[in-house]
């Protein structure tokens, strides 16, 4: 049988098109809400159909990391995109990452196109588009920046970079795309604008869910596989007042050893700072002083770790973070200095991501599956860049409903 081969992984060809979504920031309580809610009826049919688990993300609980985790199905010590910002000690200056230059290895997307198979990816925000797309011979696009015919072909204008309708552009592209094209394979990639406004369970967050079943209903009744993870969860990071609760890690190193001997590096970093102010629940310190004990001491911090160790246990490139990497506990974010931060953008109570406590997230397929148990390993966690090899080396049919 027809199979490819990449970043040491083989996939089965698909016997249907395959579609992958990535539902930005979609802690694994939105869907049961939403479910509960009965709003999201092709959702809690899965349940009976389909396959219903979950799996952890890629730490730095962050959404490039984790996109190019999934599309690549390794992790970032084999991609090399480990944050959406980063401190290049080879220019010696603080620079995004979202440049392909920095991704050390081939999608799994790309590698279908190459063997034939027709590809189409769609995104919220452009900043992903380019990793995404990088030597894809397909299409590819984002919702932000859509094109006059794409906008044509989706029938929506082209919503504000800031709002759920960002990511209903995606959907309603895919199902476009599968009427028009049929792709073989296409992969659905979602911002998580709702998610960092709205708790599971409430009426905007539903009404989220609410939007993307239908157009999953939709792209199922077109004969579609389809699996769907998240790139990482999402908590609320703030007092019972609503202020952020911040430890502003810059001013904390600068008062113990004055300024300029340490420099915070916070990867959730983006030109998109309406959504979260820049805070998230990681953090990773260049500093020569043995500050390690006296960080872990802060309240909040949930651990702190050596370049090394963060290296091994989150499977990071140990030359692209820090002397430390510090994690936060769930409902606390880390800072640099407190005048770097601008918070004017936050409307609500402040709900972010980046640390362990948002390592979980759904991993849903609309067939059952076989041979999950076991597969990675007897002892391995089920990952969220599991989900292609999982969608297309273990699908059964399909159940009658
Ligand atoms: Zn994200
Ligand atoms: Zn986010």
């Amino acid at each position: 049988m027809k199979s490819v081969s990449t970043n040491g992984r083989s996939y089965r060809w698909m016997d249907r098109p395959l579609v992958v979504v990535c539902v930005d920031g979609s802690e694994p309580a939105y869907i049961p809400e939403a479910v509960r809610a009965g709003v999201a009826p092709f959702l809690a049919h899965l349940q009976h159909t389909g396959t219903v688990l979950d799996a952890d993300c890629v730490i730095p609980s962050f959404t490039n990391p984790n996109n190019l985790s999934i599309v690549t199905g390794a992790p970032p010590e084999v991609h090399g995109i480990c944050g959406n910002y980063f401190y290049d000690r080879e220019t010696g200056s603080e620079v995004m990452m979202n440049d392909p230059k920095y991704l050390r290895c081939g999608t799994l997307l790309a590698a279908f196109a190459d063997a034939g198979a027709k590809v189409a990816v769609v995104t919220a925000k452009d900043k992903l588009r380019t990793l995404l797309g990088h030597k894809l011979k397909g299409t590819c696009f984002s919702a932000e920046k859509a094109d006059a015919a794409t906008v044509a072909l989706v029938g929506m204008p082209v919503p504000s970079v800031y709002s759920a309708e960002l990511s209903e552009f995606v959907f309603a592209a895919g199902v476009k795309l599968m009427e028009r094209d049929r792709p073989d394979l296409m992969y659905l990639s979602t911002t998580d604008y709702v998610q960092h406004k709205a708790a599971p369970g409430t009426p905007a967050a539903n009404a989220f869910y609410a939007m993307m079943d239908q157009y999953l209903a939709k792209l199922d009744a077109l004969g579609c596989s389809i699996a769907l993870t998240a790139d990482h969860g999402m908590n609320a990071k703030h007092r019972a007042d609503g202020s952020p609760d911040v430890i502003y890690l810059q001013d904390v190193l600068d008062g113990w050893l004055g300024a300029g001997k340490a420099r915070v590096i916070l990867p959730i970093t983006d030109p998109y700072v309406v959504h979260h102010g820049a805070l998230g629940s990681f953090a990773t310190v260049y500093v020569d002083a043995d500050v390690r004990k006296k960080i872990a001491d802060l309240p909040g911090v949930e651990v702190v770790l050596t370049r090394e160790e963060a290296a091994q246990r989150f499977e990071l490139p140990p030359e692209r973070i820090g002397d430390l990497v510090v994690v936060s506990t769930r409902h606390v974010v880390i800072g640099t200095s407190k005048a770097r931060h601008d918070l004017s953008g936050l409307k609500e109570p402040l709900r972010s991501h980046g640390g362990l406590s948002e390592q979980k997230v759904p991993l849903l397929f609309n067939r059952r599956l076989r041979g999950v148990e076991g597969r990675f390993g007897a002892h391995r966690r089920l990952r969220n860049f599991d989900i292609f090899d999982l969608a297309l080396n273990c699908v059964e049919e399909k159940v009658a409903a």
